[in-house]
């Protein structure tokens, strides 16, 4: 199993084989939209970036006129209360947790740009809302395989190949996906491993000096992609659970339904790192303080890992021609 798909796991509990042809009517749930009502009207000032297209809220009026993602000033203010209807995953690391991760995420790297460790890029770091939705499903219905086994008790015997009827219940909760192009679903699936216990309906206090993004992804497509991306795990998971060497999927009769969609923001630190006219980013998860930082490769690091590989191929090649 890869990482991404550990971030949703079913509940195995009522995935069985079922020998008696049975097939399972999987009873259909009404797909639900639970957009949270508004209780509190929150004064933020939105603006559009005319360079990178992200589009910002944030509760000072100043703060807004350099485009948080990119830095750019091509801003404009316009209306929006789009982020109303969001549910926050609180921030639970500090300014200076995020900072010293930075840090400690340079040392590592010795190749940095020299700009990269300047004070000033470091007063750039921002606390920023990343636009999600975090989807809960049920998979249920029967899938029919078509397996078979290589060894045979009879030598010679032709392979035996017959159907096998599995029913599926799987239910999936909090997959959580971006809404936010230019921070996806790659970064997320990277720094995730947020818990939504806490989640609260979004505060004026909440806000602070962070910036809410704007998400820019179609609700619709989404929806349709977390929805396959469920139904092909949970045959993932059957067909892993299958006792037979060769086996190929013959029916799919499950349905897919949706139990409920929430949109979240969810805590981030940002560092929009410019080189050489190339945008790198640290991003930190506000919640758990996993981190991630995209490093230009430099001429020197390049070198010296080519010569890195140059060293591993040649004793390579050293050890096998020893033992011929
Ligand atoms: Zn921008």
């Amino acid at each position: 199993m890869n990482e991404n798909e550990s971030m949703f796991q079913p509940e195995l509990g009522n995935f069985a084989t079922d020998d008696t042809n049975a097939v399972v009517v999987p009873s259909a749930v009404e797909s639900s939209y639970n957009p949270v009502p508004d209780t509190e009207q929150i004064p933020c000032y939105t603006f559009s970036c005319g360079d990178c297209h992200t589009v910002y809220s944030t509760i000072q009026e100043a703060s807004g006129n350099i485009c948080v993602f990119c830095g750019g000033k091509n801003v404009q203010k316009i209306e929006s209360s789009d982020f109303q209807s969001y549910l926050v995953v609180p921030f639970t690391q500090t300014l200076e947790d995020a900072i010293s991760e930075y840090k400690k995420k340079l040392r590592l790297n010795p190749f940095e740009p020299f700009s990269f460790v300047k004070k000033s890029t470091i007063a750039q770091m921002k606390k920023i809302y990343i636009p999600c939705m975090l989807y809960d499903f049920n998979v249920a219905g029967s899938v029919v395989f078509l397996a078979a086994d290589k060894a045979s008790k009879v030598p010679n015997a032709p392979m035996q190949k017959f159907e096998s009827l599995y029913t599926t219940n799987f239910d999936y909760s909090n997959l959580l996906m971006s809404q936010y192009s230019k921070i996806g679903d790659s970064y997320l699936s990277t720094l995730n491993e947020y818990t939504f216990s806490d989640l609260t309906d979004l505060k004026l206090e909440q806000i602070g000096d962070s910036y809410l993004i704007s998400g820019d992804a179609d609700l619709e497509q989404m929806l349709e992609s977390a929805r396959e991306k469920v139904g092909k795990h949970s045959v993932h998971i059957v067909r892993e659970n299958i006792p037979h060497e060769l086996k190929k999927l013959q029916n799919n009769n499950t349905v897919t339904s949706n139990l409920s969609i929430r949109k979240v923001f969810v805590p981030m630190y940002y560092i929009n790192l410019k080189h050489k006219g190339k945008a790198h980013i640290f991003l930190m998860n506000g919640q758990n303080g996993k981190s991630i930082i995209d490093l230009p490769m430099s001429g020197a690091s390049i070198f010296v890992f080519s010569v890195f590989v140059f060293v591993v191929i040649f004793l390579l090649v050293s050890l096998i021609a020893y033992f011929i």
